[in-house]
């Protein structure tokens, strides 16, 4: 029998000085440092290349909680977390991902909100998108309240080529307040002029649908929520995910 014996030293002073700490969230045996104090993970972490990380983001994508991903990965979530948000702060406007408008023909652009699965304190979040009608492209979209505030927020971040564009919208009041008259048609559902961004919504759904939890906090929910949101449309926008 060949019993191989390895040493382990501080990644910091190596120091052999050490003593077990428990383990992480992933298994993996943590020390204490007797010498220079420092806490570690005992055998070197794995490094991800970024194809790796994408893929792993992908699969977060498809309706996986950040446990699950951590199960089928074995990825911490707060290590998922970190990644999300450098790939979300990576990443250009939104208006980069679009397709060029033609000048000659009007834009006809399609907004909805819709209640996100995120309960803070009994409130609901609102994401609000804006969707080309030609290109079912997500243009503008925004995250708060149902008021006219975050639909001005929505209505700003509309680029300047789809701001002359037909608007058709449900009948809520804040998109009376914030559109333009001569370009604004509310409608009702039967007509079917919402039909794509409806249609939408049931992707965003079916993609992210349970990816915040009631555990986190406040701000970490709401700011994970955009984070996490940016990330899909550029996605969908760049792959024209197929809506269903
Ligand atoms: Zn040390």
């Amino acid at each position: 029998m060949i019993v191989e014996t390895k040493v382990h030293t501080c990644h910091k002073c190596h120091s052999k000085e050490l003593v077990k700490n428990g383990r992480n969230a992933c298994g993996n045996q943590q020390y204490h440092c007797k010498t220079c104090g420092a806490y570690g993970v005992l055998e070197p972490q794995v490094c991800y290349t970024e194809e790796a990380k994408d893929l792993i983001i992908k699969a977060y994508q498809e309706r996986s909680s950040m446990r699950g991903i951590e199960r089928s990965h074995g990825i911490c979530r707060q290590t998922l977390r970190a990644w999300l948000k450098e790939k979300a702060e990576q990443l250009p406007p939104l208006e980069t991902t679009l397709a060029p408008v033609d000048p000659a023909q009007t834009p006809v652009l399609e907004l909805d909100e819709l209640w996100s699965f995120v309960f803070i304190k009994g409130n609901k979040v609102w994401v609000w998108i804006a969707l080309s009608r030609e290109t079912r492209e997500v243009i503008a979209y925004a995250c708060g309240d149902r008021s006219k505030d975050t639909c001005r927020i929505l209505w700003d971040r509309i680029p300047s080529a789809y701001k002359k564009a037909l608007v058709f919208t449900d009948y809520w009041e804040a998109y009376q307040a914030v559109i333009p008259d001569e370009q604004h048609h509310p409608v009702g559902k039967e007509t079917g002029e919402t039909a794509h961004v409806e249609r939408w919504n049931n992707t965003l759904r079916q993609h992210l649908a349970r990816f915040v939890r009631k555990t986190l906090s406040f701000s970490k929910c709401i700011i994970m929520h955009e984070l996490c949101l940016k990330l899909f449309l550029h996605r969908y926008n760049t792959d024209l995910l197929p809506a269903s």
